[in-house]
């Protein structure tokens, strides 16, 4: 049998266990991560990732090829419902493709070109 010997184990290669060697890494703490599969999961498990962890990813400075991987910045995020996979389309939520996205200027713009009014500093009563 062999035997590994390391300061930190991690168990779990999914995004905390991956953070956390990442983090011990920049630390100067040596880890080890393991994972009960052999290699990365054939199914997303993740189709959008949110601005805080992109904040992270920044920081750690590979937030360049996460954005890289994502669709191109004019696709469509629209959510539609539809009966079935193939069927018909029942409702549509529309949202601004990522490059539109980008600022709270450019969404803004994106709603005034739609006619949806966005106020800040207002509340309603
Ligand atoms: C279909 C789907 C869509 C999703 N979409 C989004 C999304 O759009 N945005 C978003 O932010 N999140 C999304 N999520 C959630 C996101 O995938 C999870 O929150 C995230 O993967 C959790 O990370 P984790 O490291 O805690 O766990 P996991 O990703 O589950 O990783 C745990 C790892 O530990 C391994 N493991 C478990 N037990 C053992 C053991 N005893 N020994 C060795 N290895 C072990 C597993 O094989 C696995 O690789 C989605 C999830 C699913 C299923």
């Amino acid at each position: 049998m062999n035997v590994t010997e390391t300061p930190v184990l991690v168990i779990g290669a999914g995004p905390c266990g991956l953070m956390l060697a990442n983090e011990l890494g920049r630390r100067g703490v040596a880890a080890l991560v393991v994972d009960q599969e052999s290699g990365v999961a054939t199914a997303p498990q993740a189709n959008a990732t949110q601005a805080r962890s992109m904040e992270h990813y920044r920081r750690l400075g590979f937030a360049h090829e996460i954005r890289a991987l994502g669709m191109p910045g004019d696709h469509p995020t629209d959510v539609a419902y539809f009966t079935t996979y193939a069927g018909h389309e029942l409702a549509r939520a529309e949202f601004p493709p990522s490059s539109q996205a980008a600022t709270r200027a450019r969404t803004r713009a994106y709603l005034e070109r739609r006619g949806i009014a966005a106020s800040r500093a207002a509340k309603p009563r």
